[in-house]
């Protein structure tokens, strides 16, 4: 007896680069703890007043910049938010050390900007687009379990 768990993947997997389709509850976007973790070199959590919490690392973040340069960039080169760069296979591997901000501030009361290391800083996160992109296993499943085959 074998249970086959048939799934079929749906082909039109949109890209939600900037997904403002749905809104999300106030309680949900509203952070109650953030803690930028520079010194420790880990990243970012934060717990949102709804009990929800979230944790992104500084390298994932990086890639996630959401300034209009960055998201092109990864269009441009078919990225995923987070996704990082390929690396150039013909040349010489060479140590990059992982993304990481000098500083971090907030902007007004809705989103956060980092500086990083490389010299960049137009990203601002905003909370809602932290939320969004949150990769806790419960959203990453969700994001992807779209479509739930009920048994
Ligand atoms: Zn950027």
């Amino acid at each position: 007896m074998s249970h086959e768990g048939i799934r079929i993947a749906p082909k039109e997997h949109e890209e939600h680069e900037s997904e403002q389709a749905r809104s999300l509850p106030r309680i949900a976007v509203t952070p109650e703890k953030v803690r930028v973790l520079i010194s420790e070199g880990k990243g970012v959590e934060i717990d949102w007043v709804d009990g929800h919490r979230s944790a992104w690392s500084f390298a994932w973040l990086r890639e996630a910049c959401p300034c209009a340069t960055c998201v092109e960039e990864r269009k441009l080169d078919g990225r995923k938010i987070g996704q990082p760069k390929a690396k150039p296979t013909a040349v010489l591997p060479m140590y990059t050390p992982p993304a990481k901000p000098a500083s971090a501030q907030a902007v007004g009361r809705y989103a956060i900007q980092f500086n990083w290391l490389d010299g960049h800083s137009g990203g601002i996160y905003s909370w809602d687009y932290l939320r969004r992109v949150c990769q806790c296993r419960e959203c990453t499943f969700a994001a992807e379990e779209t479509t739930g085959t009920p048994n």
